[in-house]
């Protein structure tokens, strides 16, 4: 199927590495150009490389998404780059372990503003440009929104409101044809992921103990099968598809874990 995302610009922030990594690969493949937002600028410069040398299009913002004025700039540079925006992904984001006990307020706040401003201060900023495209916007967020994780309520709290604000895009941005959905994963292999099961003091335990729970296949989700999906939402053959939170996480919220 060709899913018509040839030469459209997408912006991917958190785009070189993960999850990110995998739909900006994904985006690259069906002909589209990938503006990958970065911080990780070692990663992403190597990132980058490997797609060019299989004669992948892609553009490189390297980027710490800290203020909205970093966000601005990015969509700045973006346009500067591309001339045009065709898409958003939200998506750099960190599970930073901020709890209720083990946290204070002010870490709190903290958590909730690195995990969430940019993803409204991207989508704020991009919003003139996806209105020449009748665009569309896909927001990363987690099962840990659903299901609670403990001792994270940063990360939880943010990745909340993706959800709601989700939604509440999507009313917005109804009479504009803009599209905005998201992916909501659970268990997935990344950079990030192998970095918290490490913190474990039996990792490879750990990790199998968690396959156990995935009730299709015992299996963590590959990022390849996020990005999958995220390149459907992205591109117009899901052209009824609105306000919707898609989970691609092996059955892990809604099925039976006991199985
Ligand atoms: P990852 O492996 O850390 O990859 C994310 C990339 O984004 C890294 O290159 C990271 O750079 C970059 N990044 C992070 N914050 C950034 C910022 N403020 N500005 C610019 N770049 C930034 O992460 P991942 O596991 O793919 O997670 C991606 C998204 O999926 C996150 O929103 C996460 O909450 C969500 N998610 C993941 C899982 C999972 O199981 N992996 C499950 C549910 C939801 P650094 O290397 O410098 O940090």
């Amino acid at each position: 199927m060709d899913l018509e995302l040839r030469d459209k610009a997408i912006l991917i922030s958190g785009g070189a590495a993960g999850i990110g990594g995998a739909i900006s690969a994904a985006c690259a493949a069906e002909g589209a150009v990938p503006i990958i937002l970065d911080r990780n600028e070692e990663v992403a410069r190597a990132f980058a490389a490997q797609l060019r040398s299989v004669g992948h299009r892609c553009e490189l913002i390297l980027l710490d998404l800290k203020t909205s004025d970093d966000c601005r700039l990015a969509v700045e540079d973006a346009l500067r780059l591309c001339g045009r925006i065709d898409a958003l992904v939200n998506n750099a984001g960190i599970n930073d372990s901020v709890g209720l006990e083990h946290g204070n307020p002010e870490r709190f706040a903290a958590s909730v503003h690195s995990n969430l401003m940019h993803y409204y201060a991207l989508a704020h900023y991009a919003l003139p440009a996806l209105k020449l495209t009748s665009g569309s916007i896909v927001n990363i967020a987690s099962k840990v929104a659903l299901t609670g994780q403990g001792n994270t309520s940063g990360y939880a709290a943010a990745k909340g409101a993706q959800l709601a604000l989700t939604r509440e895009w999507a009313v917005e941005l109804l009479p504009l044809g803009i599209r905005v959905n998201a992916i909501v994963p659970a268990e997935v292999m990344t950079p990030l992921y192998r970095q918290w099961i490490a913190t474990f003091p039996e990792p490879d335990e750990k990790l199998k103990s968690i396959e156990r729970t995935v009730p299709l296949g015992h299996r963590l989700t590959t990022p390849e099968e996020i990005a999958a999906t995220a390149v459907f939402l992205l591109s117009p053959r899901s052209s009824h598809t609105t306000g919707q939170q898609l989970h691609v996480d092996g059955g892990y919220v809604h099925l039976d874990r006991a199985l």
